[in-house]
């Protein structure tokens, strides 16, 4: 039981990967507060799976692109649960589109979202974990944040960006005893592709070696391991789970 006891901050964790990594943290007996914007299921989500296996699921509105809201998660749930044992900043949003069309605003709310967003979780995190003396805090990145892709600029830049502020934070917070890591998926079967047709997921499928999209699952356990302490070694870098995307070229 790798979280068994620990209490765990998921943003974006009403829809997708996020709720994936929620249901695996309760599975293993943590205590799970699912974070997603205050129009989200996750209200209903929680109320779903408070005590199935054991651990407390709670569910606190959070916008991260809103500083005063991302301090409150975790100030909430310290007083909730008592403390802040590892966090996944892995709320999101897509953004395709031809580079010379992107308007500032659609760049820049892109860029507040999936990086800037990941600064504040990590940073109100930092805070609590600091006192604590420990802490695990886990960035979701993208295989877009290892490689380019056309029509991706503002993404590519973002999450391009959670990998190298991933790198810095984790030597920074390394004396303190907290780590800091990411997760870089490929694409994955979750609603943020809902958008896509049958034409571009066959597109996409074919770019991985392993001849699938990845389930939200297979992200979620990786953010067990990491968020563990059989990670206890690992700070500052980023666990691709990508079926073979970023290896090369087959
Ligand atoms: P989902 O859209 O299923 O889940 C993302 C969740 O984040 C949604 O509930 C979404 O709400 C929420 N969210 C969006 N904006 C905010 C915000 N400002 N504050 C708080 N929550 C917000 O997507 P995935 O599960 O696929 O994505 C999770 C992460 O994985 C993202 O960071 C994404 O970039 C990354 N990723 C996903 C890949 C994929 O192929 N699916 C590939 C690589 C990385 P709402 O639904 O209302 O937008």
């Amino acid at each position: 039981m790798r979280v068994k006891g620990k209490n765990v901050i998921v943003t974006g964790g009403a829809s997708g990967i996020g709720l994936a990594s929620v249901v695996r943290c309760l599975e293993e007996g943590a205590h799970v507060v699912i974070s997603d914007l205050p129009d989200s299921a996750g209200a209903e989500r929680a109320a779903e799976l408070d005590g199935t296996h054991g651990g407390r699921c709670l569910f606190t509105p959070c916008d991260v692109t809103d500083t005063a809201q991302v301090d409150r998660l975790f100030t909430t749930t310290v007083e909730e649960l008592g403390s802040v044992d590892a966090v996944f900043a892995n709320a999101g949003i897509g953004g395709i589109g031809p580079s010379d069309q992107v308007s500032d605003e659609d760049f820049l709310r892109v860029v507040d979202v999936n990086l800037t967003g990941v600064f504040r979780v990590a940073r109100a995190a930092l805070r609590v974990m600091y006192a604590q003396g420990s802490g695990s805090i886990v960035n979701c990145a993208s295989i877009l944040g290892m490689v380019g892709q056309s029509q991706t600029a503002a993404y590519s830049a973002a999450k391009g960006g959670v990998v190298n502020l991933t790198r810095a934070l984790g030597i920074e917070a390394a004396p303190k005893g907290v780590r800091v890591n990411a997760i870089g998926p490929g694409y994955i079967d979750t609603p943020l592709l809902a958008a896509l047709d049958d034409e571009m997921l066959q597109g996409l499928i074919s770019m991985h070696p392993i001849g699938r999209l990845g389930r939200a699952e297979e992200v979620a356990n990786a953010f067990l391991f990491l968020a563990s302490d059989e990670a206890s070694f690992i700070t500052g870098t980023t666990l691709m789970v990508d079926g073979g995307f970023t290896a090369g070229k087959s």
